[in-house]
């Protein structure tokens, strides 16, 4: 962050998702007069808690839903800064783990604590289930990466790019993996933004592979404690409020008719569209130009049932939707509740969400051993939960037009739509907007 007094600006910060937090609380930080516009009557957009949908909790407590489970990773580092500026003790708020794929009924790969190399290397030899000759390849395959510094064309999927692994490192590593991280099948996804994932994850430094499990409703762990500090510090949020236009009007620009120096579309990439048709349509173009992929929830209760780790792989096929199941008991929610996550889930969008709920529930019923019988506590569809992330993806960028930036999980940058690349995006945004450079 620049460390020197900047003048001061008004400046406006449009959505306030996680993009938009990060953006107000930089731009805070740097001395700006923020105001936050959000449509919704909370902050948090595609990571927050259903506080209005508390009524679906039958006996097992009032604890809110979240619209869908997130992870974070050891390597998220702008998103634990965030937390700090604000705060909030990460160490308090997110159960961190090593690395460690368990099944219901056995184990998986799992990394060692340790220095990132040697541990992904001992890990990878003490992983049996695979031939030597599996694990030996995929050690050879990823000293390659490793040589190229993570480059690769930017025209391969990562199919593509793991074409010469064996079968069952690609069935049992490379794809559970990548859609677990971008949300795209292997056969879609930018091998280009994979390979950046599993420098960050793997080869990031101490600790970066480590998951990070929120162990308080979504809300609580950054939008709420974000909101008071924003208050704090004098910024204006105008929650439930809508931007409807955008207009410049020569050096400002008017929100609603509202002036302000500089302007931060932290908005979904539609509604950035909108907004600056008229000022900037070849940016507006490269936005509605986005193709989303859908993520699915579903909740079980199950009184009674714990299950062998908060966080368990499973296994996806024709008949079982879901890649992984948190016991959110363990992770400070009302005990017995379940949260199956389907990922990639435009197949089972199509099948409607009362079969994928009644197949996700008979996924559960043979795979897990439950104390009583689960039942369906809600199925939650996010139709457009993150962009594709396919080869050649031409992303928008950051800068629009002079005094007006965007930010978000979309924006040009390294990462797939994640939590981590919505909080740098805004970050950069504020700092680019506090300095008026261009
Ligand atoms: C179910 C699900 C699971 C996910 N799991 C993970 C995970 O495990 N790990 C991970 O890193 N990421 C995960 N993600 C992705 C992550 O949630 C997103 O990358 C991140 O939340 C995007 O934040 P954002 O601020 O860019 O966008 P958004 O959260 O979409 O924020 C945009 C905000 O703008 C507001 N808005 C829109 N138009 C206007 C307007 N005209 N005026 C005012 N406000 C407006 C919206 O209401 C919204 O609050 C998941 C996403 C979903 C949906």
């Amino acid at each position: 962050m620049p460390s020197r007094a900047l003048p001061q600006r008004r400046v406006a910060v449009i959505g306030g998702g996680w993009a938009g937090i990060s953006a107000a609380v930089h731009a805070s930080q740097l001395g700006q007069a923020v105001t936050l516009f959000e449509m919704a009557p909370q902050l948090g957009g595609r990571a927050r808690s259903l506080y209005d949908n508390t009524a679906v909790s039958s006996d097992l407590g009032g604890a809110p839903l979240d619209n869908g489970q997130h992870i974070l990773i050891g390597a998220y580092r702008h998103c634990l800064e965030l937390l700090a500026t604000i705060g909030v003790d990460h160490s308090e708020v997110l159960l961190r783990l090593p690395l460690r794929l368990r099944y219901p009924r056995h184990e998986g790969l799992s990394l060692p604590p340790g220095r990132p190399l040697p541990s992904f290397v001992r890990g990878i030899l003490a992983y049996q289930a695979w031939p030597l000759a599996a694990r030996a390849r995929l050690l050879a395959t990823a000293a390659g990466w490793l040589l190229q510094r993570f480059q690769c064309a930017a025209e391969l999927t990562v199919d593509q790019l793991c074409a010469d692994l064996p079968a069952i490192v690609r069935q049992e590593l490379i794809a559970p993996l990548c859609i677990a991280a971008m949300n795209t099948a292997s056969g879609q996804a930018s091998a280009r933004v994979f390979l950046r994932v599993l420098q960050d994850s793997l080869f990031g430094g101490s600790g970066s592979s480590d998951l990070l499990l929120p162990r308080v409703p979504l809300s609580c762990l950054l939008a709420d404690p974000a909101q008071t500090w924003l208050q704090d510090q004098g910024s204006v949020l105008r929650l439930g409020q809508r931007l409807q236009s955008l207009e410049q009007q020569g050096n400002q620009w008017l929100a609603d008719g509202e002036p302000f120096d500089a302007v931060i579309l932290a908005c979904t990439s539609a509604e950035a569209a909108r907004l600056c048709n008229n000022n900037a349509p070849d940016w507006a173009f490269k936005a509605r130009a986005l193709r989303f992929e859908p993520i699915i929830t579903v909740y079980l209760e199950s009184p009674g049932s714990v299950l062998p780790a908060p966080m368990l792989a499973l296994q996806e096929g024709a008949q079982a939707p879901a890649q992984f199941v948190f016991d959110l008991g363990q992770l400070g929610h009302a005990p017995g509740r379940f949260a199956f996550v389907i990922s990639g889930a435009a197949p089972w969008v199509a099948r409607g969400l009362a079969e994928t709920g009644l197949a996700t529930l008979q996924q559960a019923e043979r795979e897990i051993n439950w104390h009583s019988p689960p039942k369906i506590l809600k199925v939650l569809a996010e139709k457009r939960a993150t962009f594709a992330c396919t080869p050649d993806l031409q992303r928008p960028a950051a800068r629009i037009s002079p005094g007006l930036f965007a930010a978000g999980d979309y924006v040009a940058g390294p990462y797939p739509a994640t939590l981590e690349g919505a909080v740098r995006s805004g970050r950069t945004a504020a700092i680019t907007a506090a300095t008026g450079h261009w």
